[in-house]
């Protein structure tokens, strides 16, 4: 299948921004059908179901991909118990050779994944091939490097695997999701079923030929592909030692629920509205740029997008200003364009509701600023960069996720009523702090509710930081040596 173009429209200010269309045309191999990856191999799914995956940026249909049930799971999960006996005593040096393997492979073939990424998931090019896919085979060296290390990880010795672990992960980022639970999971000796989300598999699939090629042993990971019911399925399997599981707080709940039932130990990463704070003496520009990179380049679906701006009072005006002229630069359109900073939002649904909050937050009092007036292309689902002010912390757009690239900006007086208000919703996932003074930003990081908290920066990551929320926004860390510990467990 050759790759598709989306023109990007001609954007309405100057001269000095309109660059050429630069679309990756990289031939990627994709096939009609994909089946489900169990025990080594692809398989068809038992009652031969399957569903559409779509190109979001031009809604054309890419490839089906299997649509699991219970029995599906079912299989996958007897697999991986057959597997685990013998992979949990294989020499932990040996188990690191794979994961080695692995990353190597990931490198090797990173641009096939970053465009086979762009294309499903509509990530902008850049952002799949220069941050998810490296970021991947980093979290495979990464736990390669513990696999014969674990004890030294724990003050207690002798760490041993979990055993069966189930892990469901999200539509955004997905090569990078599966690498974050996957490779923690199989340096401590564990055996998995992974499901992607139904929005973005095939790059997931790609892995499954990936650890064929390393002859990684069959059953070690198997993947399960299909919406909310498989993933269901999934969670209430009784042969489940494990369930990881990242997405939305609802879900999660959902997850946690079932997980009651079953036992299965839960690891969460779930849902944010996370707040970026401005101090008067910070970098104004260098703040705007974290704020436009942390929620805008991400389309609102990282899950530590910065969706609220708090200001301190008197910059509002300045930061505003300076706001809207970076935002004029921002560029919407093809994903597989290397110029392009935001893409296309996931599917129609994600749209709606979007533009159902963007109505209550003007209804109530906000001001609503956009972009560009240009048009965006005719097929897929587009939002444009979009800036709230005149909101208050008690309205709707301040307290709950908006699914896009949405930034609220809010004002703040002293430092206490900053960390009020960024404390100020159900969440818990990240925060990023601007100010000139150290003391200063190291004593307001102390005092926010936030898994990470990034000074004068946002928006980094790295395989051996680990993430995570607290509150309505998950359960658990993964990434660094917090990330091995859903694991295992110590006799
Ligand atoms: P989602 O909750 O709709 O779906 C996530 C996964 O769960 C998908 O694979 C989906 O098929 C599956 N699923 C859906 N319903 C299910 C059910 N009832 N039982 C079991 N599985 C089910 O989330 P999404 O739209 O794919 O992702 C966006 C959300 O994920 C946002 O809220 C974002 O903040 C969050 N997120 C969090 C992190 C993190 O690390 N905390 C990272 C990325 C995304």
């Amino acid at each position: 299948m050759t790759a598709q173009s989306t023109r990007q429209p001609e954007l309405s200010f100057g001269s000095a921004w309109r660059y050429a269309d630069a679309p990756d045309s990289t031939p990627i191999e994709i096939a009609h059908r994909y089946g489900h990856f169990i025990d080594g191999e692809f398989v068809e799914p038992a009652d031969g179901k399957h569903i559409a995956t779509i190109n979001p940026a031009t809604d054309e249909p890419i490839s089906d991909i299997a649509a699991g049930d219970e029995s599906d799971v079912d299989r996958a999960v007897r697999a991986a118990r057959a597997a685990q006996a013998k992979w949990a005593r294989t020499k932990p040096r040996e188990r690191a050779k794979y994961l080695f393997r692995i990353a190597r492979r990931i490198q090797e073939r990173a641009h096939e994944l970053a465009v086979l990424e762009t294309k499903d998931a509509g990530t902008p090019i850049r952002e799949s091939r220069d941050l998810h896919i490296p970021l991947a085979a980093q979290h495979f060296f990464y736990n390669a490097g513990w696999a014969d290390k674990l004890r030294y990880a724990f003050a207690v010795a002798s760490p041993r695997p979990v055993g069966v672990c189930g892990q469901i992960i999200p539509a955004g980022a997905p090569l990078l999701m599966a690498a974050r639970k996957l490779a923690p999971a199989l340096a401590c000796g564990n055996t998995c079923i992974l499901k992607p989300s139904e929005l973005s598999s095939l790059v997931v699939l790609r892995l499954a030929e990936i650890l064929q090629e390393v002859e990684l042993p069959p059953g070690v990971v198997n993947i399960v592909t299909g919406g909310a019911k498989t993933g269901e399925a999934l969670a209430a399997h009784t042969g489940l030692r494990a369930i990881s599981f990242t997405g939305s707080t609802e879900t999660g709940k959902r997850i946690a629920r079932a997980a009651a039932e079953t036992g299965a130990r839960v690891t969460l990463q779930l849902s944010g509205k996370s707040p970026n704070i401005v101090f008067a003496d910070a970098s104004l520009d260098q703040a705007i740029e974290g704020a436009v990179q942390g929620v805008f380049f991400s389309r609102g679906l990282s899950c530590c997008a910065g969706a609220r701006l708090l200001v301190e009072e008197p910059i509002l005006g300045e930061i505003v200003r300076k706001l809207k002229i970076r935002m004029a630069t921002i560029r919407v359109g093809d994903p597989l364009d290397k110029n392009t900073d935001v893409g296309p939002l996931a599917c129609k649904q994600q749209l709606d509701t979007i533009k159902a909050y963007l109505k209550t937050a003007c209804d109530a009092s906000a001001q609503l600023h956009e972009t560009s007036a240009s048009p965006l292309p005719k097929k897929g689902s587009w939002c444009r960069p979009t800036l709230l002010t005149d909101v208050h912390p008690s309205d709707v757009a301040c307290r709950e996720e908006i699914p896009g690239p949405v930034l609220a900006v809010m004002t703040f007086r002293t430092p206490d009523e900053a960390i009020a208000q960024a404390n100020d919703t159900p969440f818990g996932l990240a925060a990023g702090v601007w100010t000139d003074k150290g003391s200063k930003g190291r004593e307001i990081a102390n005092r926010l509710k936030a898994g990470v908290v990034w000074c004068n920066t946002y928006h980094k990551f790295d395989a051996a930081s680990p993430v995570g929320g607290c509150r309505e926004s998950g359960l658990g860390r993964e990434g660094g040596i917090q990330g091995l510990r859903p694991y295992v467990e110590f006799s």
